[in-house]
C-alpha cells in the first residue's frame, strides 16, 4: 500500500535509473494514451509530491502517475523477465540501461510540464518535500475542527502523503482516539510533527515501520492487528470503519491506550473486535479537486476492477 514515503523511494530509484537517459521506446497500454510516444526524448527529472509522481522529459512533457492503493513501478535490465501479470502493465519506458515498468497505476496521464503542478495545487504541505510547513498543516486541520481526526488525517488537501498505516499508528503513538474531533486533539502541532517524523524515518526504507522493529509482524503498533493484544497494555486491538477518502481503509486502535473522547456523543459506533466492515466508499479527495484549467496532452485512467488490455 503506497504511502508518501514509498512514493518518495520509488522516485529516488527511478531518478537514479532514468534521468539523463534517452527513451529508446515507450509503450502506454491504456486506450487513452494509445497514440502517445515519447521515444527520442530524454528524461530530465523524477519528482514525488505526496503520492503523486512526475516524470519529466526534455520535450516539456510530464508523465504524471498516482499510485493510490495498488500501483507500483519496477526497474529491469533490458532482456530481463518482468514480474507477472503482463495484464497489469500500464506503462513501459525503455532506455539503454534500464526498462521502467509501471503496474496498475490508477492515474496515468501526460501533461505539459509547465502546467504539471496544477494537479497538486490542492494538496497540503508534503513532509518529505522541500517546502514542508507544519503550521500550515495545523491551520488546514482546524478549518474543520469538528471532523474526526481519523478521517481528517487521510485528507491530502490537509497534508500530502499519509495513508492508512500512518493514520492508525500516529493515533496510537499520541494516545488519540480516532473519533476525536480535530479541534479536541491535544497538542495538534506535536501530533503533526510526530506524523512527519514517522514518514521521514521511513523515506529510505520502502516500509512503514513505526515500532522500530523491522521483523515481520512487528512493524506496527495497531495496524492489521485486530483481535491481538496491544503491545503496550495487552488490551485487545479493535478494528472499525470511519468515513474515508478511499475504500478499505480500516481503523485499528487500542480502546485503553486511546480512550474515547469525553463528552462526544458519537463514539466508534459499529466497531467490533476483528470486524471486517469497511468504510463507506466516498469520492477520493483527489477526485474532488476544483478545475485547474490544465491541458492534458494525453490522459488515461484505469481502475484495477476493470482491467483493460491496452492496444499493442
Ligand atoms: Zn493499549
Amino acid at each position: 500500500m503506497p504511502e508518501g514515503d514509498t512514493v518518495y523511494l520509488a522516485a529516488t530509484r527511478l531518478r537514479a535509473a532514468l534521468v539523463g537517459e534517452r527513451l529508446t521506446a515507450t509503450d502506454f497500454r491504456l486506450p487513452q494514451l494509445a497514440t502517445a510516444d515519447l521515444a527520442g526524448q530524454t528524461m530530465v527529472d523524477v519528482t514525488p509530491v505526496g503520492k503523486h509522481l512526475f516524470l519529466r522529459t526534455d520535450a516539456g512533457i510530464t508523465l504524471h502517475t498516482h499510485f493510490r492503493m495498488q500501483g507500483s513501478w519496477h526497474l529491469y535490465r533490458p532482456g530481463q523477465g518482468w514480474a507477472p501479470p503482463e495484464s497489469d502493465v500500464r506503462v513501459v519506458l525503455r532506455t539503454e540501461p534500464w526498462v521502467a515498468v509501471g503496474y496498475r497505476l490508477p492515474v496515468c496521464e501526460l501533461l505539459p510540464t509547465e502546467h504539471d503542478q496544477d494537479v497538486v495545487a490542492h494538496l497540503g504541505p508534503d513532509p518529505l518535500g522541500p517546502a514542508w510547513d507544519r503550521d500550515e498543516v495545523v491551520r488546514r486541520f482546524l478549518l474543520e475542527p469538528g471532523r474526526e481526526i481519523g478521517t481528517a488525517v487521510l485528507d491530502q488537501t490537509v497534508m500530502a502523503g499519509p495513508g492508512n498505516v500512518y493514520k492508525n499508528e500516529i493515533m496510537f503513538l499520541r494516545g488519540v482516539n480516532p473519533w476525536t474531533p480535530v479541534g479536541e486533539v491535544p497538542d495538534l502541532p506535536g501530533f503533526v510533527d510526530k506524523l512527519a517524523k514517522l514518514m521521514d524515518a521511513n523515506r529510505g526504507t520502502g516500509s512503514q515501520i513505526t515500532t522500530g522493529d523491522t521483523r515481520p509482524g512487528r512493524t506496527s503498533w495497531v495496524t492489521a492487528r485486530a483481535g491481538k493484544p496491544c503491545r503496550r497494555c495487552g488490551t485487545t486491538i479493535r478494528k472499525g470503519a470511519q468515513q474515508s477518502y478511499e475504500i478499505d481503509r480500516p481503523t485499528y486502535w487500542c480502546p485503553r491506550c486511546q480512550p474515547a473522547p469525553t463528552g462526544t456523543p458519537s463514539g466508534p459506533a459499529g466497531a467490533v473486535p476483528g470486524s471486517t466492515s469497511a468504510a463507506t466508499p466516498s469520492p477520493p479527495a483527489e477526485a474532488r479537486r476544483p478545475g485547474t484549467g490544465r491541458v492534458p496532452v494525453w490522459r488515461g485512467s484505469v481502475r484495477q476492477s476493470r482491467p483493460r488490455a491496452g492496444p499493442r
